[in-house]
């Protein structure tokens, strides 16, 4: 499927450069526009792909390009203050073209946190295409300021968008790696698993024939509401499986192979590291997607892998779809599960904000009370005025 993508903030507009970067590299054609949103001129600097005149500072009369911090009400305000130098971005996009705007934010930090939602309700009142977060959530080492505005932005972004999707830093984390490396790495992990959901809705004529290509009306129907993860396992198959594979099936006997390997990795995907870990269970909606070379896969593999989450979910809302990739020695399944409610990171994440509220209320009103009586003179001093 066709998005216009805007990366706010930080990690929003790295993780949109990266998404440019993965489109390129498996002519996915999902990406019609990208843009890139941020008060901190830095970062828009640091970009590589998204393209110059996408790139829009916003907050300059209040912060002078240096960024928010890691205020995210501040991010709210200059991002409503400015939404006119978005949509002057926006304006240039051919919605008509587009089939979703994607919405990219660190959740944890001040511009994307709270900017993202703000821009997520001025596009709903807009446009009819629907509107989608992605959004990350901050590791736990990060601290109590990252973890409350990660908090208030997700209770307010979810109810801004129609769905979110959700990617949490802290499951993704490697010992050993610098900060840098791992968000490299981790970008490339969420560009993979995303971009390849939303590429599987964008195949077009020239693209080898799938058995039963995802359509982005499927996709679109899955992220219906509520809050959306993704889980994704790949194998590599024979370099020479593709000659086999046809041989084999003129034999009718590879059919089972590629079919048990579906329904494999459908439930290794699932059951797997998912972007955001929960209960399969409590998932409304899902959606598998096969990914590969074309020879590999087949109708039954997927059908299989879509009744066995129909069994794990409970639901009966469970696509199934193909996303021919050739040139490839790897065979993949995507499950993209919606609408899941049972989900311990977000119930921590609240716990652990709830705490730094209080904490963060209680610093603050002992502060007041020591300032107060640094300047108490018993009432021997007065002021100037
Ligand atoms: P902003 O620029 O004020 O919106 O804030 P940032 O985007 O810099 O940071 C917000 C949060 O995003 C941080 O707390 C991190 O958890 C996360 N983050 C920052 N940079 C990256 C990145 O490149 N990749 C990922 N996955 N997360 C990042």
């Amino acid at each position: 499927m066709k998005l216009a993508l805007i990366g706010f903030g930080q990690a929003g507009g790295k993780v949109v450069d990266e998404f440019l970067a993965y489109d390129a590299a498996i002519d996915g054609g999902f990406v019609e526009t990208a843009i890139a949103v941020n008060s901190a001129t830095t970062d828009l600097h640091g970009l590589e792909n998204v393209p110059q005149r996408n790139r829009v500072l916003i907050g300059q009369a209040r912060v002078k390009g240096h960024g928010v911090g890691a205020d995210n009400e501040l991010g709210a305000t200059v991002t409503e203050e400015d939404i006119d130098e978005i949509q002057g971005a926006i304006d240039r996009i051919p919605v008509h073209e587009i089939d979703a705007f994607l919405i990219v934010a660190g959740m944890g930090g001040g511009t994307g946190s709270g900017g993202a939602p703000v821009l997520a309700k001025h596009l709903k009142r807009i446009y009819t295409e629907p509107v989608y977060g992605l959004g990350i959530l901050p590791g736990t080492d990060e601290g109590g300021i990252y973890t409350l505005n990660a908090a208030r932005s997700f209770q307010t972004f979810v109810h801004e968008v129609d769905n979110l999707l959700v990617f949490d830093n802290d499951v993704w984390r490697s010992a050993g790696e610098s900060v840098e490396d791992g968000y490299d790495r981790i970008n490339r992990e969420i560009v993979e698993r995303f971009g390849l959901l939303f590429a599987a809705g964008e195949v077009d004529e020239d693209d080898d024939v799938a058995e039963s290509v995802v359509d982005s009306s499927e996709i679109i129907n899955t992220l219906k509401d509520g809050v959306s993860t993704i889980g994704y396992a790949r194998e590599t198959v024979d370099e020479s499986g593709g000659l086999l594979s046809s041989f084999r099936d003129e034999e009718g006997f590879d059919e089972g192979e590629a079919t048990n390997r579906m329904t494999s990795l459908v439930r290794k995907a699932t059951l797997g590291r998912l972007t955001l870990p929960c209960d399969v269970s409590s998932a409304d909606r899902g959606l598998v997607v096969a990914t590969g070379p074309a020879e590999h896969l087949n109708r039954k593999g997927v059908e299989r892998g879509r009744q066995w989450l129909e069994d794990e979910t409970g639901s009966m809302e469970i696509r199934g779809g193909d996303y021919p990739l050739s040139d490839r020695d790897e065979v993949g399944a995507i499950v993209l599960l919606s609408g899941v409610t049972d989900v311990p990171r977000v119930d921590q994440l609240q716990e652990v904000a709830i705490e730094a509220q209080e904490t963060a209320e209680t610093v603050q009103a002992n502060s007041q009370d020591e300032f107060a009586s640094l300047l108490d003179t018993g009432g021997e001093i007065d002021a100037l005025f």
